[in-house]
């Protein structure tokens, strides 16, 4: 599970132009806006990254106003933390005085208050047309296509300097993922194991329509291994269709050798992509690392290759062959989110 709450040092403290009552507090990789003199270098505090949904508590009912989120089928109601923009300055989270921890929590830097808190992740409502038969929870065979964000990974970028990753466009639409393993094919959403044979399910139609369960099969055979691919399903009906598609769309962002668990490295996983019939996320080309956090930041913005009208979210950044690493607790590869994608569609 994802740490949206945890006890955190401040970095930095830094005035914003023109703003009397407000500076900007650098908490992990983030830049946080606070009342001016809240908060001094060293100084440690509760930091709640942006997507938590905070509980229905006193001490959080001051965001009514702005973030209050009413309660669905799948999670409770909360208030709900997004980035925000004050006086020119992008905002990421928030940040509260140790005080706000029950007394005898442990405040080492880095412990995690997220169910101490009762802090969740704050989803989006499920799309129409993402119901459907389900077979199960996302097999455990498969890695789950969860990015990490590069704010939390400044240790990683310090230790992978002078690396050569490739850079994609991160595409918003609904993750998709189609495998093909001892016989079997499959289909599935970012949590669920979809019933390949429902076709009320969007994700399910688009394997159909693109013949993945011909496809798969066929090409694992001739390459002797079993494959499954990683996508982002985007077109009409999902996420708003930001890139103005006609039809349902899948790009590719990872190939995967079943059986071993491990990617395709990324000559191979193109070569796949091509013999399925199927397109990659978009390839902006190749960075070698020497960036801070900020710099990633700031290379995230721009607009999408698929319609340049677009705020694109942001870039996924991966070594040209998968590796292992220890902070991210697997295989190293990141993402760096557009502030200005964020501050446009993030509702
Ligand atoms: P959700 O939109 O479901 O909340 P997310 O986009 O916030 O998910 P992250 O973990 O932040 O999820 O990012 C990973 C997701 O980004 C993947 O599940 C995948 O569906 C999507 N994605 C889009 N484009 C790419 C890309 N180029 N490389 C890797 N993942 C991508
Ligand atoms: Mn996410
Ligand atoms: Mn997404």
């Amino acid at each position: 599970m994802r740490t949206l709450a945890s006890v955190q040092t401040v970095n930095a403290v830094e005035p914003i132009p023109n703003a009397d009552a407000i500076e900007k507090v650098r908490v992990l990789g983030w830049w946080v806006v606070s009342k001016k003199g809240e908060h001094k270098p060293g100084d440690k505090l509760v930091y709640c990254e942006i997507d938590s949904l905070l509980p229905e508590r006193p001490e959080f009912e001051f965001l009514r106003a702005s973030s209050f989120k009413p309660a669905r089928d799948d999670v409770p109601a909360g208030f709900r933390i997004k980035t925000v923009k004050l006086r020119g300055q992008v905002s990421q989270g928030i940040c509260f005085p140790l005080s706000l921890l029950p007394p005898g929590t442990p405040t080492d830097k880095g412990t995690d208050v997220t169910d101490l808190l009762g802090v969740r992740k704050w989803e989006p409502p499920l799309p129409v047309g993402m119901g459907g038969r389900v077979k199960g929870g996302f097999p455990g065979f498969l890695p789950k296509t969860d990015e990490t964000r590069v704010q939390v990974l400044e240790p990683v970028l310090e230790r992978n300097r002078g690396k050569t990753f490739y850079v994609t466009e991160k595409l918003d639409g609904t993750s998709f993922t189609a495998f093909y393993r001892d016989g079997t094919f499959g289909v599935c959403s970012r949590n669920l194991w979809m019933d390949e044979t429902d076709e009320t399910n969007l994700l399910v139609r688009v394997a159909r329509k693109l013949k993945l369960k011909e496809k798969l099969p066929e090409v694992s055979r001739r390459r002797g291994v079993d494959l499954a691919v990683q996508a982002e399903l985007i077109g009409p009906g999902v996420q708003k269709n930001k890139y103005e598609l006609k039809e349902p769309t899948l790009r590719v962002f990872s190939v995967l050798n079943v059986g071993t668990y491990k990617f395709l490295d990324h000559a191979t996983s193109l070569a796949v992509i091509e013999e399925l019939s199927l397109g990659a996320v978009p390839q902006l080309g190749t960075l070698v690392l020497n960036h801070t956090v900020d710099e990633l930041v700031a290379l995230a913005e721009g607009m999408s290759v698929l319609n340049p009208k677009a705020q694109r979210e942001g870039i996924v950044l991966r070594p040209f062959e998968e590796e292992y690493d220890a902070d991210i607790g697997g295989r190293l590869s990141f993402k760096a989110i557009n502030p200005k994608f964020l501050l446009k569609y993030d509702e």
